[in-house]
């Protein structure tokens, strides 16, 4: 059964910084999220994305990635157990990442799912897999 779940004041400023579209997929995910959610980040500058790059956390210069554009087109969320992010909790990402989609078609969105990207979770050691990462495919 479903609890009932809020955004913090920190998830909520951050969501703030995202489409319209992706504001309305998130607090509609939390709806019918089992667990707990937290935003990680919604508009990156690229100042910021130029230190991910440098790290070797991110793929894309400045200006490349969507979490770059004003309002963000890609928003980073993260499962929750325990008021802790369940980083390693494989089922649960994969239910997470198919509920977020489910929701999105629901909404006639066309969303990307980094969980999706660079083969499986098990691969998140090697840096790329993004089960938080969802973007908007169209502008
Ligand atoms: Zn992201």
């Amino acid at each position: 059964m479903a609890a009932h779940h809020t955004w913090s004041d920190r998830s909520r400023e951050r969501l703030a910084t995202c489409d319209p579209r992706l504001i309305s997929l998130m607090n509609a995910t939390l709806k019918a999220s089992p667990l707990d959610l937290v935003i990680i980040e919604g508009h990156r500058s690229h100042e910021r994305q130029a230190e991910l790059l440098a790290a070797g956390k991110s793929k894309l210069g400045p200006g490349r990635s969507k979490h770059n554009a004003s309002p963000s087109k890609a928003v980073d969320v993260a499962i929750l157990r325990d008021g802790k992010v369940a980083w390693t909790d494989r089922d649960a990402w994969l239910q997470f990442g198919g509920l977020v989609k489910g929701v999105a078609a629901t909404m006639g969105l066309t969303i990307r799912w980094g969980g999706d990207w660079d083969g499986d979770f098990d691969a998140a050691e090697h840096g790329f897999w993004d089960g938080p990462h969802f973007e908007l495919v169209e502008d």
